[in-house]
Protein backbone atom coordinates (compact mmCIF):
# COMPACT_ATOMS: atom_id res chain seq x y z
CA UNK A 1 0.00 0.00 0.00
CA UNK A 2 1.21 3.75 -0.86
CA UNK A 3 1.44 6.14 1.50
CA UNK A 4 -1.43 7.92 -0.37
CA UNK A 5 -3.51 4.70 -0.16
CA UNK A 6 -2.83 4.43 3.22
CA UNK A 7 -3.84 8.00 4.03
CA UNK A 8 -7.23 7.73 1.96
CA UNK A 9 -7.62 4.28 4.04
CA UNK A 10 -7.45 6.32 7.47
CA UNK A 11 -9.59 9.36 5.92
CA UNK A 12 -12.40 6.74 5.29
CA UNK A 13 -12.17 5.41 8.42
CA UNK A 14 -11.36 8.11 10.80
CA UNK A 15 -14.66 10.18 11.75
CA UNK A 16 -15.26 13.73 10.56
CA UNK A 17 -17.30 16.46 10.20
CA UNK A 18 -18.78 17.86 7.08
CA UNK A 19 -20.08 22.24 8.04
CA UNK A 20 -20.73 23.13 4.26
CA UNK A 21 -23.19 20.72 2.76
CA UNK A 22 -26.96 22.22 1.37
CA UNK A 23 -29.62 19.39 1.83
CA UNK A 24 -30.73 20.62 -1.68
CA UNK A 25 -27.61 20.13 -3.46
CA UNK A 26 -27.44 16.05 -2.32
CA UNK A 27 -30.45 14.98 -4.54
CA UNK A 28 -29.00 12.60 -7.00
CA UNK A 29 -30.58 12.27 -10.72
CA UNK A 30 -32.03 9.19 -9.43
CA UNK A 31 -33.79 10.81 -6.61
CA UNK A 32 -35.46 13.54 -8.75
CA UNK A 33 -36.67 11.08 -11.58
CA UNK A 34 -38.23 9.70 -7.75
CA UNK A 35 -40.09 12.82 -6.88
CA UNK A 36 -41.09 13.58 -10.41
CA UNK A 37 -42.96 10.38 -10.29
CA UNK A 38 -44.43 11.32 -7.39
CA UNK A 39 -46.05 14.11 -9.02
CA UNK A 40 -46.62 11.83 -12.11
CA UNK A 41 -44.07 13.30 -14.24
CA UNK A 42 -41.75 10.98 -15.67
CA UNK A 43 -37.88 11.96 -15.86
CA UNK A 44 -35.43 9.50 -17.18
CA UNK A 45 -32.62 9.89 -14.91
CA UNK A 46 -30.29 10.02 -17.87
CA UNK A 47 -31.98 13.60 -18.41
CA UNK A 48 -31.85 14.81 -14.88
CA UNK A 49 -27.97 14.16 -15.26
CA UNK A 50 -28.09 16.14 -18.21
CA UNK A 51 -29.53 19.20 -16.65
CA UNK A 52 -25.98 18.25 -13.93
CA UNK A 53 -23.66 19.32 -16.77
CA UNK A 54 -23.24 22.92 -16.22
CA UNK A 55 -20.05 25.04 -17.06
CA UNK A 56 -20.40 28.19 -14.85
CA UNK A 57 -22.37 30.03 -11.74
CA UNK A 58 -25.10 30.59 -13.46
CA UNK A 59 -25.78 27.49 -14.73
CA UNK A 60 -25.31 25.63 -11.51
CA UNK A 61 -27.83 27.93 -10.34
CA UNK A 62 -30.37 27.06 -13.19
CA UNK A 63 -30.20 23.46 -12.13
CA UNK A 64 -29.97 23.52 -8.47
CA UNK A 65 -33.69 26.00 -9.16
CA UNK A 66 -34.51 23.15 -11.26
CA UNK A 67 -33.89 19.97 -9.06
CA UNK A 68 -35.65 21.84 -5.58
CA UNK A 69 -38.45 22.60 -7.91
CA UNK A 70 -39.50 18.95 -7.61
CA UNK A 71 -39.13 18.99 -3.85
CA UNK A 72 -42.93 20.17 -3.08
CA UNK A 73 -44.11 18.00 -0.30
CA UNK A 74 -43.21 17.37 3.55
CA UNK A 75 -42.24 13.57 2.29
CA UNK A 76 -39.76 14.80 -0.27
CA UNK A 77 -37.65 16.54 2.27
CA UNK A 78 -37.84 13.45 4.57
CA UNK A 79 -36.86 11.07 1.65
CA UNK A 80 -33.81 13.36 0.73
CA UNK A 81 -32.64 13.95 3.95
CA UNK A 82 -33.26 10.12 4.80
CA UNK A 83 -30.79 9.59 1.79
CA UNK A 84 -28.14 12.19 2.76
CA UNK A 85 -27.75 10.98 5.88
CA UNK A 86 -26.89 7.12 4.61
CA UNK A 87 -24.49 8.76 2.54
CA UNK A 88 -23.11 10.90 5.11
CA UNK A 89 -22.76 7.56 7.50
CA UNK A 90 -21.51 5.48 4.52
CA UNK A 91 -18.73 8.19 4.77
CA UNK A 92 -18.09 7.87 8.29
CA UNK A 93 -18.76 11.82 8.67
CA UNK A 94 -20.58 11.77 12.52
CA UNK A 95 -21.86 15.17 12.57
CA UNK A 96 -23.16 17.64 9.92
CA UNK A 97 -24.01 20.82 9.79
CA UNK A 98 -26.82 20.99 6.89
CA UNK A 99 -27.75 24.09 4.97
CA UNK A 100 -31.81 23.87 4.35
CA UNK A 101 -32.76 26.87 1.52
CA UNK A 102 -35.44 28.18 3.93
CA UNK A 103 -35.75 30.96 1.38
CA UNK A 104 -36.84 28.86 -1.44
CA UNK A 105 -39.19 26.95 0.63
CA UNK A 106 -40.70 30.70 1.54
CA UNK A 107 -40.19 31.01 -2.46
CA UNK A 108 -42.36 28.88 -3.50
CA UNK A 109 -44.88 29.44 -0.79
CA UNK A 110 -44.89 25.95 1.09
CA UNK A 111 -45.10 25.43 4.56
CA UNK A 112 -41.34 25.27 6.44
CA UNK A 113 -43.13 24.14 9.64
CA UNK A 114 -44.50 20.93 7.80
CA UNK A 115 -41.16 20.73 5.67
CA UNK A 116 -39.12 21.41 8.95
CA UNK A 117 -41.05 19.28 10.68
CA UNK A 118 -40.24 15.73 8.18
CA UNK A 119 -36.71 16.64 7.87
CA UNK A 120 -35.98 16.75 11.64
CA UNK A 121 -37.97 13.94 12.51
CA UNK A 122 -35.70 12.03 9.84
CA UNK A 123 -32.53 13.31 11.86
CA UNK A 124 -34.05 12.52 15.32
CA UNK A 125 -33.88 8.80 13.91
CA UNK A 126 -30.17 8.83 13.29
CA UNK A 127 -29.11 11.26 16.04
CA UNK A 128 -31.00 8.45 18.76
CA UNK A 129 -28.80 5.73 17.36
CA UNK A 130 -26.01 7.11 17.64
CA UNK A 131 -24.53 7.27 13.68
CA UNK A 132 -25.10 10.84 13.02
CA UNK A 133 -25.32 14.20 14.74
CA UNK A 134 -27.08 16.88 12.57
CA UNK A 135 -27.63 20.37 13.10
CA UNK A 136 -29.28 22.89 10.48
CA UNK A 137 -28.27 26.08 8.96
CA UNK A 138 -31.40 28.21 7.31
CA UNK A 139 -30.30 29.67 4.43
CA UNK A 140 -31.56 33.00 2.52
CA UNK A 141 -31.24 33.38 -1.04
CA UNK A 142 -29.47 36.53 -1.25
CA UNK A 143 -30.58 37.72 -4.71
CA UNK A 144 -34.17 37.42 -2.75
CA UNK A 145 -33.25 40.50 -0.75
CA UNK A 146 -33.00 41.72 2.79
CA UNK A 147 -37.04 41.54 3.79
CA UNK A 148 -37.16 37.33 2.59
CA UNK A 149 -33.73 37.24 4.21
CA UNK A 150 -35.46 38.50 7.95
CA UNK A 151 -38.34 35.76 7.13
CA UNK A 152 -35.47 32.96 7.08
CA UNK A 153 -33.76 34.51 10.21
CA UNK A 154 -37.63 34.55 12.16
CA UNK A 155 -37.76 31.07 10.95
CA UNK A 156 -34.22 30.10 12.49
CA UNK A 157 -34.93 31.75 15.56
CA UNK A 158 -38.47 29.67 15.90
CA UNK A 159 -36.46 26.32 15.37
CA UNK A 160 -33.27 26.33 17.79
CA UNK A 161 -34.79 23.78 19.71
CA UNK A 162 -34.91 21.45 17.07
CA UNK A 163 -30.99 21.52 15.81
CA UNK A 164 -31.07 24.93 13.98
CA UNK A 165 -27.61 26.66 15.00
CA UNK A 166 -27.43 28.91 12.34
CA UNK A 167 -28.78 31.88 10.10
CA UNK A 168 -26.76 32.20 6.31
CA UNK A 169 -26.88 33.87 3.32
CA UNK A 170 -25.88 31.83 -0.08
CA UNK A 171 -27.45 32.55 -3.95
CA UNK A 172 -25.96 35.52 -6.32
CA UNK A 173 -23.05 37.14 -4.15
CA UNK A 174 -23.07 40.18 -6.47
CA UNK A 175 -26.69 40.72 -6.41
CA UNK A 176 -27.50 42.96 -3.28
CA UNK A 177 -24.98 44.91 -0.80
CA UNK A 178 -23.90 43.04 2.38
CA UNK A 179 -24.92 45.52 4.16
CA UNK A 180 -28.35 45.55 3.30
CA UNK A 181 -28.16 42.20 5.77
CA UNK A 182 -27.53 43.77 8.53
CA UNK A 183 -31.24 43.83 10.39
CA UNK A 184 -31.38 40.01 9.75
CA UNK A 185 -28.22 39.02 10.91
CA UNK A 186 -28.25 41.31 14.04
CA UNK A 187 -31.57 39.66 14.51
CA UNK A 188 -30.21 36.43 14.41
CA UNK A 189 -27.67 36.72 16.29
CA UNK A 190 -29.83 38.32 19.30
CA UNK A 191 -31.96 35.37 19.21
CA UNK A 192 -28.44 33.14 19.75
CA UNK A 193 -28.08 31.74 16.75
CA UNK A 194 -24.45 31.74 14.74
CA UNK A 195 -24.21 33.49 11.87
CA UNK A 196 -22.49 32.26 8.28
CA UNK A 197 -22.19 33.54 4.70
CA UNK A 198 -21.05 32.54 1.14
CA UNK A 199 -18.82 35.44 -0.18
CA UNK A 200 -15.85 35.53 -2.06
CA UNK A 201 -16.82 32.51 -4.18
CA UNK A 202 -17.46 34.42 -7.26
CA UNK A 203 -17.24 37.62 -5.54
CA UNK A 204 -14.28 39.61 -4.85
CA UNK A 205 -12.28 39.71 -1.33
CA UNK A 206 -14.18 42.98 -0.26
CA UNK A 207 -17.30 40.27 0.04
CA UNK A 208 -15.95 38.71 2.72
CA UNK A 209 -14.56 41.63 4.50
CA UNK A 210 -18.18 43.07 4.42
CA UNK A 211 -19.67 39.62 5.69
CA UNK A 212 -17.05 39.94 9.10
CA UNK A 213 -17.06 43.47 9.78
CA UNK A 214 -20.85 44.40 9.07
CA UNK A 215 -22.49 41.25 9.74
CA UNK A 216 -20.07 39.30 11.92
CA UNK A 217 -20.10 36.39 10.09
CA UNK A 218 -18.05 33.71 12.13
CA UNK A 219 -17.44 31.33 9.34
CA UNK A 220 -17.16 32.19 5.52
CA UNK A 221 -18.65 29.71 3.34
CA UNK A 222 -15.88 29.51 0.13
CA UNK A 223 -14.36 32.67 0.58
CA UNK A 224 -11.30 31.58 -2.37
CA UNK A 225 -11.27 35.22 -3.23
CA UNK A 226 -8.76 35.58 -0.31
CA UNK A 227 -6.24 34.12 -2.38
CA UNK A 228 -6.19 38.33 -4.09
CA UNK A 229 -5.98 39.38 -0.61
CA UNK A 230 -3.04 38.74 1.16
CA UNK A 231 -3.53 41.02 4.46
CA UNK A 232 -7.35 39.82 4.50
CA UNK A 233 -5.93 36.36 4.67
CA UNK A 234 -3.51 37.06 7.39
CA UNK A 235 -6.51 39.14 9.31
CA UNK A 236 -8.59 36.05 8.85
CA UNK A 237 -5.81 33.89 10.25
CA UNK A 238 -5.22 36.22 13.35
CA UNK A 239 -9.77 36.11 13.85
CA UNK A 240 -9.82 32.62 13.43
CA UNK A 241 -12.50 33.19 10.92
CA UNK A 242 -12.28 29.83 9.25
CA UNK A 243 -12.80 29.29 5.01
CA UNK A 244 -15.04 26.39 4.33
CA UNK A 245 -13.43 25.28 1.42
CA UNK A 246 -15.08 23.38 -1.34
CA UNK A 247 -12.66 22.12 -3.84
CA UNK A 248 -14.55 20.31 -6.47
CA UNK A 249 -17.47 22.93 -6.00
CA UNK A 250 -15.29 25.50 -7.36
CA UNK A 251 -14.20 24.14 -10.08
CA UNK A 252 -17.81 23.14 -11.32
CA UNK A 253 -18.71 26.94 -11.03
CA UNK A 254 -16.17 28.35 -12.76
CA UNK A 255 -15.30 29.96 -9.44
CA UNK A 256 -12.09 29.32 -9.39
CA UNK A 257 -11.61 30.04 -13.02
CA UNK A 258 -12.83 33.89 -12.09
CA UNK A 259 -10.81 33.99 -9.11
CA UNK A 260 -7.27 32.77 -10.80
CA UNK A 261 -8.53 34.07 -13.98
CA UNK A 262 -7.36 31.33 -15.79
CA UNK A 263 -10.22 29.99 -17.71
CA UNK A 264 -8.73 26.42 -18.01
CA UNK A 265 -7.89 26.30 -14.24
CA UNK A 266 -7.48 23.01 -12.62
CA UNK A 267 -7.46 21.95 -9.09
CA UNK A 268 -3.97 22.18 -8.84
CA UNK A 269 -4.56 26.21 -9.07
CA UNK A 270 -6.65 25.58 -5.94
CA UNK A 271 -5.79 27.62 -3.02
CA UNK A 272 -6.53 25.71 -0.43
CA UNK A 273 -2.51 25.23 0.26
CA UNK A 274 -1.45 28.24 0.55
CA UNK A 275 -4.34 28.92 3.09
CA UNK A 276 -3.24 26.47 4.71
CA UNK A 277 0.60 27.66 4.69
CA UNK A 278 -0.73 31.27 5.85
CA UNK A 279 -2.08 29.91 9.09
CA UNK A 280 -5.36 30.13 7.68
CA UNK A 281 -7.95 27.80 8.98
CA UNK A 282 -9.93 26.04 7.06
CA UNK A 283 -12.46 23.65 6.21
CA UNK A 284 -13.31 20.95 3.84
CA UNK A 285 -16.79 20.06 2.64
CA UNK A 286 -18.94 18.91 -0.97
CA UNK A 287 -21.18 21.95 -0.70
CA UNK A 288 -23.63 20.45 -3.21
CA UNK A 289 -22.38 16.85 -3.61
CA UNK A 290 -24.85 15.13 -6.66
CA UNK A 291 -24.65 18.48 -8.44
CA UNK A 292 -20.92 18.84 -8.33
CA UNK A 293 -20.46 14.43 -8.65
CA UNK A 294 -18.20 14.37 -5.47
CA UNK A 295 -18.24 13.57 -1.78
CA UNK A 296 -16.14 14.20 1.40
CA UNK A 297 -13.91 11.60 1.04
CA UNK A 298 -12.91 12.28 -2.83
CA UNK A 299 -12.74 15.95 -1.48
CA UNK A 300 -10.09 14.96 1.12
CA UNK A 301 -8.38 12.78 -1.20
CA UNK A 302 -8.42 15.98 -3.49
CA UNK A 303 -6.81 17.69 -0.85
CA UNK A 304 -3.80 14.95 -0.54
CA UNK A 305 -3.16 15.33 -4.19
CA UNK A 306 -2.84 19.38 -3.53
CA UNK A 307 0.12 18.66 -1.42
CA UNK A 308 -1.38 18.44 1.55
CA UNK A 309 0.77 16.52 4.49
CA UNK A 310 -0.65 14.37 6.67
CA UNK A 311 -0.49 16.45 9.83
CA UNK A 312 -2.20 19.01 7.80
CA UNK A 313 -5.15 17.04 6.81
CA UNK A 314 -5.40 15.69 10.50
CA UNK A 315 -5.91 19.53 11.56
CA UNK A 316 -8.39 20.29 8.45
CA UNK A 317 -10.48 17.50 9.66
CA UNK A 318 -10.38 18.56 13.65
CA UNK A 319 -11.36 22.08 12.51
CA UNK A 320 -14.02 20.41 11.08
CA UNK A 321 -15.52 20.18 14.79
CA UNK A 322 -13.26 22.75 16.36
CA UNK A 323 -14.98 25.78 14.29
CA UNK A 324 -18.41 24.07 14.47
CA UNK A 325 -21.76 25.66 16.08
CA UNK A 326 -22.61 22.67 18.20
CA UNK A 327 -23.23 23.07 21.76
CA UNK A 328 -19.75 22.39 23.55
CA UNK A 329 -21.41 20.28 25.61
CA UNK A 330 -21.97 17.97 22.32
CA UNK A 331 -18.52 19.54 20.81
CA UNK A 332 -16.41 17.98 23.52
CA UNK A 333 -17.64 14.31 22.92
CA UNK A 334 -17.47 14.56 18.62
CA UNK A 335 -14.02 16.33 19.50
CA UNK A 336 -12.77 13.05 21.43
CA UNK A 337 -14.01 10.44 18.94
CA UNK A 338 -12.39 12.17 16.29
CA UNK A 339 -8.80 12.24 18.46
CA UNK A 340 -9.08 8.78 19.79
CA UNK A 341 -9.89 6.97 16.50
CA UNK A 342 -7.29 9.44 14.85
CA UNK A 343 -4.67 7.80 17.05
CA UNK A 344 -5.05 4.62 16.88
CA UNK A 345 -5.34 5.03 13.39
CA UNK A 346 -2.16 7.05 13.37
CA UNK A 347 -3.39 10.15 11.78
CA UNK A 348 -2.50 12.35 15.33
ZN1 LIG B 1 -22.75 26.57 -0.52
Amino acid sequence: MTDTQGLAAIIAEVPKAELHLHLEGSISPETVSLLGARRGVTIAPEAAASRYAYTDFTGFLEAFKWATGYLKAPEDYALITHRLADELVRQRVIYAEITVSVGVMERYGQNVEANFAAIDEVARRYRENGQLRIAWIFDATRQFGPNAAMKVAVHAAKFQKHGVVAFGIGGDELAVPTVNFRAAYDYARNQGLHVTMHAGEIGGPELVREAIDHLGAERIGHGIAVMRDPALADRLANLRVPLEICLTSNLRTGALARQTVKPGATLADHPLPQFVDRGVTVTLSTDDPAMFHTDLLSEYNHAVSLGLSKPQIAKIIESGFTTSFVAPEHKLPLLNQFRSSAKSLGLL
